[in-house]
């Protein structure tokens, strides 16, 4: 069994320094515990947070221990009476090749309503994030104008595609050609603006959004969020998402400067968590689940091979290498 540790806290972009190898033994289970053999893991934005040793909703990862994020596996050893051998779990576990848990910490999946790899994905945390950010503090109505950052990203594809749903105008921003076409190709966006070739994000936006903006959901913070802040419209709703913008800055972040924005527009800026709607997951995974089978939610998925490729698909995260949710597989089912 191998774990990958935290070794040292990374300054501004993590690099492979940052992360040390380490062989383990799988600790036998005990009463109530099961052993997990993990199949995908995700790596994920908010990872980079918990990595610094920074105030924040939830606690550092301490250094020289595994680090814990969301996992797709298979019971190989159950000492529990609700999971077997053979059952596939989700939860948050190491970045281990076998995790020993106490079975209360993993959520058994059946795999019918989509593939194992969807529960980390659309099925999983980035889609609940979309779900309850647009629902419950953008509340998109019908007519309006939507814009999403990150928009070819995990969270960011099933933001567009939700506000579709609702009868918006939506335009996404994408940081390739490839994905302003996969979002207004596949997923039907109305438009979309490429941000690292635009000449003037600001005045490329305006022109897609002749209506002004009345919800922005924001991924990424900085430069891209000080363009589209300037476009609201009177009481537009700004769910604050992230700011993967400012995420490896080693000087502070990046804007936006929003006090006169948000003023002129009376716009309601709500940071949020995913965590903070868990009693209300079960609503959203079954509304994400009827639409995915519906034919009305797509998704792509990243995937990268190999336990030893973790630390660089979670790299590539900050240089954009991802279209859709980006994962790691680790062993076939
Ligand atoms: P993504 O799948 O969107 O992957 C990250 C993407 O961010 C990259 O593909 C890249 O796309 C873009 N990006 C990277 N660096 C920059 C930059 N400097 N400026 C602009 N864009 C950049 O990740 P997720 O969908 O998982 O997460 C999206 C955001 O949502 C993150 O900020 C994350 O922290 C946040 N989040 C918040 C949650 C919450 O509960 N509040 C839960 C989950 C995620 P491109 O090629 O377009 O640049």
């Amino acid at each position: 069994n191998q774990q990958i540790v935290l070794a040292k806290r990374p300054e501004g972009m993590p690099t492979h320094e940052n992360f040390t190898y380490e062989d383990v033994e799988i600790k036998s289970p005990q009463k109530g515990e099961v052993v997990v053999r993990s199949l995908y893991i995700s790596v994920d934005p908010y990872m980079r947070g918990r990595m610094s040793d920074q105030k924040s909703y939830t606690q550092p990862f301490p250094l020289n221990e595994t680090i814990n994020g969301t996992v797709v596996g298979e019971v190989v050893e159950s000492e529990d009476d609700q999971l077997s051998v053979g059952d596939k779990v989700t939860g948050f576990l190491g970045w281990r090749y076998y995790n020993t848990t106490p079975a209360s910490q993993v959520r058994k999946i059946d795999g019918e309503q989509a593939p194992l790899s969807a529960y980390l994905g659309v099925l999983g945390m980035t889609g609940l994030t979309a779900y309850f950010g647009l629902l419950d503090i953008g509340e998109p109505k019908e007519g309006e104008t939507v814009v999403v950052s990150g928009a070819a990203g995990a969270v960011g594809m099933i933001v567009g595609q939700i506000a579709k749903l609702k009868g918006a105008h939506v335009v996404g921003i994408a940081g390739s050609d490839e994905k302003v076409n996969y979002i207004t190709e596949e997923l039907g966006f109305d438009a979309g603006i490429n941000y690292k070739t635009v000449d003037d994000i600001q005045e490329a936006l305006s022109g897609l959004c002749p209506n002004g903006v009345d919800v922005y959901f924001d991924n990424v913070g900085g430069e891209i969020s000080d363009a589209v802040l300037n476009l609201l419209n009177s009481f537009a709703r700004i769910p604050l998402c992230g700011a993967i913008s400012s995420y490896n800055r080693t000087d502070g972040d990046l804007g936006p400067r929003v006090q006169t924005k948000l003023l002129k527009s009376r716009a309601k800026l709500q940071a949020f968590i995913v965590g903070d709607y868990a009693d209300r997951f079960g609503e959203g995974v079954q509304d994400l689940a009827k639409w995915l089978s519906e034919g009305k939610l797509k998704y792509e998925e990243t995937i990268t091979d190999g336990f030893e490729n973790i630390p660089d698909a979670f790299f590539g995260l900050f240089q954009g290498k991802n279209l859709g949710k980006q994962l790691v597989k680790i062993a076939d089912p």
